[in-house]
């Protein structure tokens, strides 16, 4: 049998790997080591060699996107599509299995998946039913603790109770909702999971048929495994399917999701006759790339230790670009975007990474504005985040009540308690009488055909609207938006999600202020509340950008996991950014912390550049942030700082910023001219090189006699001519 196209493009590990005796197999290896093309090399191996059928192999990837990639992949390897193969997550696979085994499953046969808003609808029901206090008991609280609970494979009845008030009332919630979903045939993302287990722990018959069924299964991704996944991979398998798994325990980014790295450890443990292999060798990343992912990591004490090494050239430096302003980071990346594409790339060899989405206002603004075609990837584009919606169609309402989308959208929400009925109500109103939904409501309060709880109900929802539209023309955009966040409760609302989720979405909706209080800076002419609307709505509405093939791709650091890019940028690179400021409350957090942006170092193939910002409004805040420590721990060789080049070679004249607050000041002018020699109260005497910027970001680059070259912020450096 020839087999070289499946060896050849292998070092000696890798194939090793790939051709291993059909048994368990741990390949434990750093980024871009060729962790996943093993398994599609080892996936083709098993069918070509092993003469395995593509319906007995199982391949468990993180993302659909990664199945979608890898079955391409093996395709061209194979040269025939892998029909029947089992591709997919673990909450697909598990998913069909409970579709194929609903009966077994004690599912009705159409049961439906419910998301997360659905499952805090179930939840607010369960805890109404048991007369809680939302106040005292947030909904989103219980519904992270269910979720939480699943994840570790523990049932309602299960839970340790003992004297414990808080434990008892939530496993009293958790249990009602597990007795509403299951009158209602609704499953949740972890019951996939939880149930499709319970399965084979209680139907030997069944997994029996499925063990003799599939004679390999294969995981990618391994280190971000949970304990019911875990669980579910170690009953399915039992001692008869032999495993191959593949990860990196410097990657791991989802313990704050309750992914165990130990599982690494425990595999070779409970999986017996395991063989493992180790790649060391990185095929991705320039060395420069490497050595700067090497060095970081290096700084985590608890790891199972790898060196990568790498045959490809140094490549270009690490580019590290200090922006003045939020703003004037992007305006820098849409700018080199601009000049890589200028060279003949593509731009969707370019990723933009960042921590968190709220950060991605900012730079798909500067995109927007020099059309740069941009796509958001696992996530979506600011203006269609759900609490974005929600805030516009209040906005919407303030400036015109009789927008009937937006009053449908926020009617409800937050919940005021207007029902269903109510609702279908209004709008039988408003069809009959041809009036807008907003005057049906009006209509109806005064012929008193609402009753009781709905009549107050609609009630409050007018006078929110109306106490916001008065005086709303007086104020300043972004105070309007402001009390429009604030008195809708839409910020209590949305921020009672409990963890990250509830966290983002209030950081959304401050980053909503934020934009609107850029927007006045820019706009003069229109009037700035139905311009900001009409702005907000086509960035919303028009997907050219989606649709264009060769668009940048934007996504946070968690989902850039697995993937490669030539030019990579990370941006925001501040400390209380990312790290996140939340790590320095858990022990653990900051090494979490520090393998995501190991994850996001390593995706860059030829070149990496990173930003960061001197003062940046985020979360409706002006902040002065200092670099990410992160930096810090790259070496220094690697790293090369970006001045931008000024041409102008006129006398330069600063302005003082701040002139009042500046009391030491003699006059509020500065002159300086280049080559010009200084006076620091710190660094001594230098020579002027350089300056960037105007007003409060003016910046001025002194060469010191004893520091060298330095860049200072003019109006804080008390420089004097000399
Ligand atoms: P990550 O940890 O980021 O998921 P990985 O270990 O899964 O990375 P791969 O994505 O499989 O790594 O491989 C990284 C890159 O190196 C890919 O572009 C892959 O095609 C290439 N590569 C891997 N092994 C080889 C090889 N032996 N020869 C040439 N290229 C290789
Ligand atoms: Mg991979």
């Amino acid at each position: 049998m020839d087999v070289s196209h499946i060896l050849d493009s292998l070092n000696d590990e890798q194939r090793q790997a790939v051709a291993a005796p059909t048994r368990n197999l741990l390949v434990l290896a750093g980024a871009g080591s060729g962790k996943t093309r093993v398994l599609v090399h080892r996936i083709a191996w098993l069918m070509e060699i092993e003469r395995l059928t593509p319906t007995s192999i199982m391949a468990v990837t993180f993302t659909n996107k990664a199945a979608k990639e890898m079955r391409g992949r093996i395709e061209k390897l194979l040269d025939l599509p892998p029909r029947g193969l089992w591709f997919g997550t673990f909450h697909g696979i598990a998913h069909r299995l409970l579709r194929a085994h609903w009966r077994d499953a004690n599912l009705p046969e159409n049961f439906q998946i419910i998301d997360s808003d659905d499952q805090l609808r179930v939840i607010k029901r369960v805890m109404r039913d048991h007369q809680l206090d939302e106040t005292k008991w947030p909904p989103r609280q219980a519904q992270s603790f269910i979720n939480s609970q699943k994840d570790e494979g523990i049932r309602a009845e299960y839970i340790e109770t003992s004297s414990d008030l808080y434990m008892r009332t939530m496993a009293m919630v958790y249990k009602g909702y597990e007795e509403q979903c299951q009158r209602s045939g609704m499953v949740d993302f972890g019951e996939l999971l939880l149930r499709s287990h319970e399965v084979w722990l209680n139907n030997p018959q069944l997994l029996a048929h499925y063990q003799d069924r599939f004679r390999h299964i294969l995981v990618d991704e391994f280190q971000d495994t949970n304990t019911i996944q875990y669980a579910w991979l170690r009953v399915l398998a039992g001692n008869r399917i032999p495993l191959t798994v593949v990860g990196d325990d410097d990657q791991s980014i989802y313990g704050w999701r309750g992914a165990k790295i130990e599982n690494i450890q425990h595999f070779q443990n409970d999986f017996v006759d395991s063989m493992q292999v180790k790649l060391e060798r990185n095929y991705r990343s320039t060395s420069t790339i490497l050595d700067a992912a090497n060095g970081l990591i290096a700084n985590n004490g608890s790891r199972l230790g790898k060196q990568l090494w790498t045959e490809e050239n140094e490549g270009e430096p690490i580019d590290l670009y200090s922006a003045f302003n939020e703003q004037d980071e992007a305006n820098y990346v849409a700018d080199c975007i601009h000049d890589w594409v200028k060279k003949g790339n593509l731009r969707s060899d370019v990723a933009i990474l960042y921590r968190s989405n709220a950060q991605s206002r900012v730079i798909e603004d500067a995109f927007i504005r020099q059309q740069v075609p941009y796509r958001v990837y696992g996530g979506l584009r600011f203006y269609d985040r759900m609490e974005i919606r929600n805030a516009l169609a209040y906005i919407r309402l303030v400036h015109y009540r009789h927008d009937d989308a937006a009053v449908e959208r926020v009617i409800n929400v937050p919940p005021r308690g207007i029902g269903n009925k109510t609702i279908s109500d209004i709008r039988e109103h408003a069809r009959m009488q041809s009036v807008t939904l907003w005057q049906a409501c009006n209509e109806m309060i005064e012929l008193g055909s609402l009753k009781g709880r709905a009549a107050n109900a609609i009630q409050k929802f007018i006078d929110v609207i109306e106490g916001l539209a008065e005086g709303a023309t007086d104020l300043p955009l972004h105070t309007l938006v402001e009390n429009v966040i604030n008195e809708s409760l839409l910020k209590e609302f949305h921020g009672s999600e409990k963890g990250e989720k509830g966290q983002a979405r209030v950081e959304n909706l401050n980053e909503l202020i934020n934009a609107t209080r850029d927007f006045e800076a820019e706009d003069e002419e229109m009037e700035p509340l139905s311009a900001f609307i009409a702005q907000a709505a086509l960035d919303a509405g028009e997907n050219q950008a989606e649709e264009h093939e060769d668009s940048v791709q934007m996504m946070t650091l968690h989902s850039a996991k697995g993937l490669e890019y030539p030019l990579v940028f990370m941006v925001g690179m501040e400390e209380g950014l990312f790290p996140h400021s939340r790590s320095a409350e858990e022990p653990g957090r900051i090494e979490e912390e520090r393998r995501l942006c190991y994850v996001g170092i390593t995706r860059a193939m030829q070149k990496l550049v990173m930003t960061h910002a001197e003062t940046r409004r985020l979360y409706g805040q002006e902040k002065f942030h200092a670099i990410s420590p992160f930096i810090r721990e790259i070496p220094a060789s690697l790293i090369q700082e970006v001045r931008l080049k000024n041409t102008v070679t006129r006398p330069v004249s600063f302005q003082r910023a701040n002139e009042e607050s500046w009391a030491t000041a003699a006059s509020s002018e500065a002159a300086f001219q280049l080559g010009q020699l200084v006076s620091h109260p710190i660094f001594g005497e230098g020579t002027v090189l350089n300056y960037e910027g105007q007003g409060p970001h003016a910046r001025i680059q002194v060469n010191f006699l004893s520091e060298g070259s330095k860049w200072l912020v003019l109006s804080y450096a008390k420089l004097e001519a000399l």
